[in-house]
């Protein structure tokens, strides 16, 4: 089984060159193609369109699905958890979050995260591996068939969010594929536009992103508006210091089309980094790069033990409005799902338990 074929890695061209060298017609690759992503489905047995013996051939080499469910959260605002398991035994985490008018699903790229961000719960986690391009297309597959039913058309537009548990520029390769798998239109036709990466700042990456024709949207997680503090709070600062990160920034602009901006995202932590001086400091910044970029205040969703509290509301609007007054663009996110540990920075495989006296949290190992 552990030298089966992950039918997920495979691309559209791929897949066909593998059902081609069993001997199968070209047309049996789109077909299946059509199962695993139109459809949906995620085992053999359901592909009843594909002939028995196609079915069997296929189940000796290769595997259509390789997480396994193992809990699901629902969150009073509709937000769901799901806590997967990988192959080899690994928490993957996938959030859903719907909206008015879209969905928006939040992925994984890896299992943990080497980063040591010291306001989030994942980074606790330490780096499990690197999630595959199958495992990373699976959690959507997953998230759409949970919410709407299998193959079930979905009902508003889809957008996909890389800020689930790791970093995706660390990931880079898988993401890279799963991204181009879930664009295709015989498939979940999820294209680029619609999808956001988020890193902690991997300066040559965001180079490399700037490259790629048909690129996702960039965010960029800044927490803080000075190297000493950043250091602090994100460590990977002190491998790309905010000057050499703002100006690959610099450069990834070129790549912006018209009206398009990219997201900074600033947590706030509660008499950290939210005073009015922080805010001047955070304008000040972006404004000297000149960066056409908006602001996406997170407050800081609180998981134990993690040492910070949430700026007070008054305060993070405030912090708004200073930045609006200095001309850039600002929006506050609402958390989503904090009741089932699905905010941004608490996905630890955790497993909320009903009764708040037992707040011992589960984890995976
Ligand atoms: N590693 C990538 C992808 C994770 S995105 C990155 O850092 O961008 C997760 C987002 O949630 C990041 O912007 C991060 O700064 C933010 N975050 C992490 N922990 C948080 C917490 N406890 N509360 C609110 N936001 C948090």
């Amino acid at each position: 089984m552990n030298q089966a074929v992950h039918l997920t890695n495979l691309n559209g061209a791929e897949l066909s060159a593998l059902v081609e060298s069993l001997g199968e017609p070209a047309y049996r690759g789109r077909q299946l193609f059509g199962a695993l992503y139109r459809r949906r489905l995620r085992s053999f047995e359901e592909m009843t369109d594909l002939p028995k013996s196609f079915r069997a051939e296929l189940a000796e080499r290769a595997t259509a699905s390789t997480l396994t469910l193992e809990s699901r959260y629902i969150s009073e605002d509709g937000t769901r958890r799901y806590l997967m398991k990988t192959h080899d035994g690994l928490p993957v985490e996938t959030v859903f979050i719907p909206e008015e008018r879209r969905d928006t699903i939040c992925f994984s790229s890896q299992s943990g995260c080497p980063l040591q961000c010291d306001f989030c719960l994942t980074a606790k986690l330490g780096l499990l591996r690197t999630l595959t391009a199958g495992e990373i297309v699976e959690q959507v597959v997953f998230a759409l068939n949970d919410a709407y039913g299998v193959g079930i058309k979905t009902p508003r537009g889809t957008n996909l969010v890389a800020m689930g548990a790791g970093e995706p520029f660390l990931a880079f390769e898988s993401l890279m594929r799963a991204l181009r798998i879930m664009a295709d239109p015989a498939g979940l036709y999820i294209v680029p536009n619609r999808v956001t990466v988020s890193t902690a700042g991997v300066v040559p990456r965001i180079r490399e992103l700037a490259a790629v024709p048909d690129r996702p949207h960039l965010a960029i997680s800044l927490a803080a508006p000075t190297d000493e503090q950043r250091d602090v709070l994100m460590p990977i600062n002190k491998k790309w210091p905010l000057a050499e990160l703002l100006a690959a920034c610099k450069e990834f602009e070129l790549s912006l089309k018209p009206g398009e901006r990219f997201t900074f995202e600033y947590v706030m932590l509660d008499g950290v980094n939210d005073s009015d001086e922080h805010a001047r400091a955070l304008a000040n910044l972006l404004n000297r790069h000149q960066l056409r970029a908006k602001v996406n205040l997170i407050p800081h969703n609180p998981a134990d033990p993690l040492p910070y509290r949430p700026t007070p509301p008054a305060q993070v609007e405030r912090f708004k409005n200073l930045l609006e007054a200095k001309g850039i663009q600002t929006h506050v996110r609402r958390p989503r799902g904090r009741d089932i540990y699905a905010a941004c920075g608490q996905l630890a495989a955790r497993r909320p338990v009903t009764n708040p006296q037992e707040q011992i949290l589960h984890q995976l190992s």
